[in-house]
């Protein structure tokens, strides 16, 4: 069958074809109840509800959904969202939603229904709070990241993990662009909050700062340390009070490992930084400093832990001081790993801050602060956070000078 794009008329007999699926439902087509929820920026995605089980339906576009047919943009993104999909619950079943159905033609992936949960990002923005967001956060970069990594596989099979995700380059090319490029001249999507226009214009000019984020760059299209989600914004998140799943890899791509831990400190960041403009009466409430610590510091003991449960005997690409099992030079090893995320990550972070208020594709964070001024004001500031986390990465020592130099209320 050859590719068309599916409607709320169309899914349903459609997926009627498919036995599995049909019978996850349970009933007839006619029972079924379509809603097309694709808030994203790039797919469709229809929810499907049957009388015995619930299914979500995701397609790709032949284009940007935001932005329409003029941008181009290649189905084979749903390939790679499968195969990160089956990648990932291999590592982190119980964070992912269980991949049901794929079809390549069609450019179509079926997976579980998420229900009752929600996006995270409209959930903070709601001042919404989640007591395990950062452990299951953690949880699922450790286990995600060190076990597609080098200190895990052996590097023969690591070398065929890259090759099964090269082809993605259309999806790498967004990021390259998107965030490590156009924030830092005059390019032609680029938007800002009236108001910024004389930081918008230091940017550009501030040497230090563009090369400190082509370095970023540069570290992106030349590290696959890891399979990354690539795309670890709380978009990307859905949550119930004891839940946290992580959809949406369609950005999949071995890179270095800091890029996934930044973008989602980075995301925690601006909810924290936005609140000042979404509830200017209250006092900021530093829980979301909290879950960027606890998610830090747990994703650091779960990596290290993977790493010190690494059997010496065994067959894997780790460093040799890891595979030599010898317990001083083991735990100096996954020091100096952890080290080098940690710095990435504050770059990938700095570069994330700026796109989202500079860029192109911007957040609900700080967008659904009405008014202008105020909304100004909670962006220069992460602004000028995130130009430090960039340029000045060494003066961080660890998470509690981030959020030391991040908290409002001091
Ligand atoms: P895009 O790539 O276009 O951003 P996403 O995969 O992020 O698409 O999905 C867009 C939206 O669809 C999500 O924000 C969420 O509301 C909904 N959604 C996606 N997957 C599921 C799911 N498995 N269960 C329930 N809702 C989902
Ligand atoms: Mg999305
Ligand atoms: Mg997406
Ligand atoms: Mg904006």
């Amino acid at each position: 069958m050859s590719y068309t794009a599916l409607d709320d008329r169309s899914v349903g007999p459609f997926l009627a074809d498919i036995a599995p699926i049909a019978e996850r439902l349970g009933g007839r087509p006619g029972d079924w109840t379509v809603a097309e929820v694709g808030d994203g920026n790039l797919n469709l995605v229809f929810l499907v509800t049957g009388p015995s089980g619930g299914v979500a339906a995701k397609q790709a576009l032949p284009y940007v959904r935001m932005v329409g047919e003029s941008w181009p943009l290649p189905l084979s993104r749903a390939y790679y969202e499968r195969l990160a999909l089956a990648d990932q619950a291999a590592h982190a079943p119980a964070r992912v939603p269980a991949l049901l159905h794929h079809d390549d033609a069609m450019a179509l992936t079926v997976m579980a229904l998420l229900k009752p949960h929600r996006t995270l990002r409209g959930a903070l923005v709601e001042g919404e709070r989640y007591p395990l967001l950062a452990s299951h956060l953690a949880e699922f970069l450790a286990d995600t990241l060190f076990f597609t990594s080098d200190l895990a596989v052996p590097v023969v099979d690591k070398k065929a993990r890259i090759a099964a995700y090269l082809g993605n380059t259309a999806m790498c090319r967004i990021t390259e662009d998107l965030i490590f490029d156009e924030p830092y001249f005059d390019a032609p999507m680029n938007r800002h909050t009236r108001g910024l226009e004389d930081i918008v214009a230091a940017f550009r000019t501030d040497v230090p700062l563009c090369l400190a984020a082509q370095r970023m760059k540069a570290r992106f299209l030349a590290a696959p340390e890891a399979l990354l989600h690539g795309d670890l914004h709380t978009g990307s998140v859905m949550v119930t009070a004891d839940d946290t799943q992580v959809i949406d890899p369609e950005f999949a791509f071995y890179g270095p490992i800091g890029f996934d831990v930044g973008m989602v400190l980075a995301n925690l960041w601006m909810a924290y930084l936005a609140q000042p403009g979404q509830r200017p009466a209250e006092r900021p409430d530093p829980w979301l400093l909290d879950q960027s610590e606890t998610l830090w510091k747990g994703f650091a003991k779960r990596f290290t832990g993977h790493g010190n449960a690494l059997d010496p005997q065994a067959e894997h690409g780790a460093l040799h001081a890891l595979a030599r099992g010898d317990a001083d030079l083991r735990a100096a090893a996954m020091e100096d790993v952890l080290a080098g995320i940690w710095t990435d990550a504050l770059g990938f972070a700095g570069c994330e801050m700026i796109r989202r208020i500079l860029g192109l594709a911007h957040v609900a964070d700080f967008e659904s602060i009405a008014d202008e001024a105020l909304r100004a004001d909670c962006e220069r500031r992460a602004l000028q956070i995130a130009r430090r986390l960039l340029v000045d990465r060494a003066a961080f020592s660890g998470i509690a000078a981030v959020s030391h130099a991040i908290r409002l209320d001091r």
